[in-house]
């Protein structure tokens, strides 16, 4: 069995895959989650979960759940817990994410770490490590509105970025507390290449 050369020196399992298989990765709007998430979970062959990607999903889908997400989405604000974490609890549930996950977007709040940590109990499994990516305010607001202009995503305008930084500040920042204290979480520079954060997050995988 091979493995990718850049993955040689992080633990592995019987199988030559990382071992380090149940994952978040964690920062503010525009730091880079998805485009990073994507790309580790395809070189640890596990799924990538991007709440935020299920809902726009849903919003496209009309369904039901998509019209509820949007009403929070365009203003910058969180989805009520119980909704996300029911949504996450089922799709944790699927086959592919039995032997690891990359959560992107997940957990949120704290009520979302607790719900996660009851998943989790549940599926007899427990996190591996928490990835954050580190970057700068200024940076991440002419991130989001450029991508807003290429992409159109409706939550990309000037005035949703500063409440969804807010929110994130508010309501986020502080589960980093929480994992550190369980000594989960590896930081890494997000300001540098995209390249070069894919190659920190292996790093610290295997750190
Ligand atoms: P994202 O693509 O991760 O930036 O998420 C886009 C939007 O989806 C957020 O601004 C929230 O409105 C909603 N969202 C995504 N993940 C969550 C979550 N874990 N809890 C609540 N709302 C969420």
């Amino acid at each position: 069995m091979t493995t990718t050369s850049d993955a040689s020196n992080a633990p592995q399992t019987a199988d030559g895959r990382p071992s380090a298989r149940r994952l978040l990765i964690v920062g503010p709007p525009g730091a880079g989650k998805g485009t990073q998430a994507a790309r580790l979970a395809q070189e640890l062959a596990i799924p990538a979960i991007s709440t935020g990607d299920i809902f726009r999903a849903n919003v496209s889908g009309q369904t039901e759940l998509g019209v509820l997400a949007k009403s929070y989405m365009d203003k910058g604000e969180y989805v009520p817990d119980s909704v996300t974490n029911d949504m996450v609890r089922s799709r944790l549930d699927e086959d592919d994410a039995r032997d690891g996950f990359l959560l992107d977007g997940y957990p949120r709040t704290l009520d979302q770490v607790e719900a996660l940590d009851g998943m989790l109990t549940e599926l007899g499994s427990e996190l591996d490590a928490v990835l954050l990516l580190v970057v700068e305010t200024d940076a991440v607001i002419e991130r989001l509105v450029a991508r807003g202009q290429e992409q159109g995503r409706s939550d990309d305008t000037e005035e949703t970025i500063r409440r969804r930084l807010e929110v994130y500040a508010e309501q986020t920042a502080p589960l980093i507390d929480v994992y550190d204290k369980r000594g989960l979480v590896r930081r890494v520079d997000g300001m540098a290449s995209i390249d070069q954060v894919t190659a920190s997050l292996r790093d610290a995988l295997g750190a």
